[in-house]
């Protein structure tokens, strides 16, 4: 909210449902963009206890709320409390974003497209055609997987170490995915962690996903993780004069997504990117 802000009867209402929800980055990003594009509204933490994700969604029917930001533990509930999912939130069995669509209230997933849109974005590089190597295999990497394939990537290789989570996420692009091992990093175009190795305070701060000299010169290094926001992957690679990106991006474009399906205004993606990036430092 800018200091300016006047907050009427008629200021529209969004937020992010989790529990816990206080350490969410969605607040500061989506009221920086409502107020750099002039959108009457406010964007708020709603504390939803676990079980309780339809009351949640009840409340955004009853309030008329914008819409809402879904995040654990109630990705997979709000599946069945709204009048229906996106065919992307369907296959992923997760909802990440609640939007109105006429008098429906509609789930959808927008991980994947932010993860798409932010390579396109800020690296000018089309999944089209290229092979992508994704390590990890939970939420995020099956998101990941789920829209790369969708963007006909022309290889979706999957690497985790639990190898029956693999084949699930893989079979989340199901033209060209395939589970491999870490030798298939040498051959890729794009590289993405998925994992929490190399995320700021935990006890994998200093964790590496695999070794980055193997990947070849060309490679596109990703990591999800956005604190910090030179992971150890992402020195490594950098240091090697890899191109790489790290977890902003695709926080910010996934929020991006959604802010369009809520107001239907392009999403001031520049002035979102940089509350995040405040927002990270913040709390450093
Ligand atoms: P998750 O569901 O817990 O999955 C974690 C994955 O990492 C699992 O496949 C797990 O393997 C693997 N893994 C964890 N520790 C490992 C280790 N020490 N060695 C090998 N594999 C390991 O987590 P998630 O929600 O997908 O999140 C993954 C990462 O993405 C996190 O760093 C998160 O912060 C980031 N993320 C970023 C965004 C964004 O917008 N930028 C959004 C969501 C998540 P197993 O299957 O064998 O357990």
């Amino acid at each position: 909210m800018s200091s300016d802000q006047v907050i009427t009867a008629a200021t529209a209402i969004a937020g992010v449902i989790g529990w816990p929800v206080g350490h969410s980055l969605s607040p500061a990003i989506h009221n920086a963009a409502f107020a750099e594009v002039g959108v009457d509204g406010i964007y708020v933490g709603l504390p939803v206890p676990p079980g309780q994700a339809g009351d949640a969604v009840a409340s955004m029917r009853l309030f008329g709320w914008l819409g809402l930001s879904v995040t654990m533990p109630h990705k997979f509930d709000v599946m069945s409390a709204v009048d229906r999912v996106t065919d992307t939130a369907g296959q992923l069995a997760s909802v990440n974003c609640v939007f109105r669509e006429g008098d429906e209230l509609v789930g959808d997933s927008t991980d994947g497209a932010g993860f798409v849109n932010g390579l396109r974005a800020e690296l000018g590089v089309e999944v089209a055609g290229r092979s992508v190597a994704v390590v990890g295999a939970g939420g995020a990497a099956r998101a990941v997987v789920h829209a790369v394939g969708a963007a006909e990537a022309s290889d979706v290789i999957v690497v985790n170490r639990t190898l029956q989570r693999a084949e699930i996420a893989a079979a989340l692009a199901p033209a060209t995915g395939r589970v491999g091992t870490v030798e298939d990093l040498r051959s890729v175009d794009i590289v993405v962690n998925a994992t929490p190795m190399g995320m700021a305070d935990t006890d994998q701060a200093a964790a590496l996903p695999f070794d980055v000299s193997i990947v070849q010169d060309e490679a596109v290094v990703c990591d999800l993780i956005y604190h910090p926001s030179a992971t150890p992957l992402l020195v490594a690679a950098q240091a090697r004069g890899l191109r790489t990106q790290n977890g902003v991006s695709m926080l910010v474009h996934q929020a991006a997504v959604a802010f369009e399906l809520w107001t239907g205004v392009a999403a001031p993606v520049e002035t979102m990117t940089a509350a995040a990036a405040r927002a990270i430092g913040s709390r450093s």
